[in-house]
């Protein structure tokens, strides 16, 4: 299943990508259709039954099915309930090329470096991403699994952590260098407005057991900058899961953005960042891309 919110005659709708078009059971007169949930997070709180359910129900569903070039894409989440939830330095190749970047010794890492990004920083899956000269010279990308928690829970076991996922979707961990090296702790260089697209689905965990072994890859106008694997985490999902709700509690539509492989742009000899009019793809494979021009930011 996959997932999707979108704009369709000018109505925010929750819906669901099809071959042949997009399904909006909000614009449907069949009965099965009706309290059909207003936005994603209403649909992850109906829980793990009502997911199962509706797989069953959704094909018979003919009169809301519409062209997908006839909805705008937004992110799945517009505004999650809580900072987006960030792995740092979560490939080996990724970590090495950071540590040489700021002249320290490689280290291997016991613990996972977890940061935020603002739910401000939530962009849509093609939508700008505003470059503003007073805030940053270093606009940098970064391609990333998201990871969407459908069933929220305390001291989750590595064995039970997909219980707790609902999906997942594609990321790009935006990163503004000078600012989030000027201030010490990353927060404020990772949550410039825009700088979380996201999307353009939510692959249901169900659809996707195979989430260790896609291909995940990032491009600055036509030109691959990271190429990867997902089997390459160094904390996979479920150990993420385990420890982050091992410390706090883990709600319905948390997003947790697991980590960036190598080929950012300030590990780069030389160094290469955004500008004004690049287009920035991250893709992962069975997921889909996500497509985000740089535009200069009105003042
Ligand atoms: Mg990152």
């Amino acid at each position: 299943v996959r997932y999707i919110t979108c704009r369709y005659d000018n109505q925010e709708q929750v819906g669901i990508e099809l071959e042949t078009g997009v399904c909006l059971p909000g614009l449907s007169n069949d009965s099965a259709a009706k309290d059909w949930p207003a936005d994603m997070l209403q649909l992850i709180d109906r829980g793990p039954s009502f997911w199962a359910d509706l797989i069953e129900w959704l094909p018979s569903l003919t009169d809301c099915v519409v062209p997908s070039t006839s909805v705008d894409y937004l992110a799945p989440i517009i505004r999650p309930r809580k900072n987006i939830i960030c792995l740092g330095l979560n490939y080996k190749d990724h970590a090495e090329e950071a540590f040489k970047a700021s002249g320290k010794s490689v280290k291997e890492q016991q613990h996972p470096v977890v940061f935020t990004k603002s739910v401000t920083s939530v962009n849509g899956p093609f939508g700008n991403i505003e470059l503003d000269d007073r805030i940053t010279s270093e606009l940098d990308w970064e391609v990333e699994l998201g990871v969407v928690i459908g069933v929220g829970g305390k001291h989750i076991a590595e064995e039970n952590a997909y219980e707790h996922v609902f999906g997942y979707t594609v990321l790009n961990d935006v990163s503004a260098r000078d600012v989030q090296f000027r201030h010490r702790q990353y927060f404020l260089g990772k949550s410039l407005d825009g700088a979380c697209p996201m999307g353009p689905v939510i692959v249901a965990q169900q659809s996707l057991p195979d989430v260790h072994d896609l291909t995940i890859s990032c491009s600055v106008n036509g030109e691959t900058k990271q190429s990867n694997n997902t089997s390459n985490q160094t904390f996979n999902i479920a150990q993420t899961i385990s420890i982050l709700s091992g410390i706090m509690t883990l709600e319905p539509g948390d997003i947790i953005a697991t980590g960036t492989p190598s080929g950012v742009g300030y590990a780069r000899k030389p160094p290469e960042f955004l500008q004004v009019g690049d287009l920035l793809k991250s893709e992962i494979e069975k997921i889909g891309a996500i497509e985000n021009k740089i535009v200069a930011a009105v003042q």
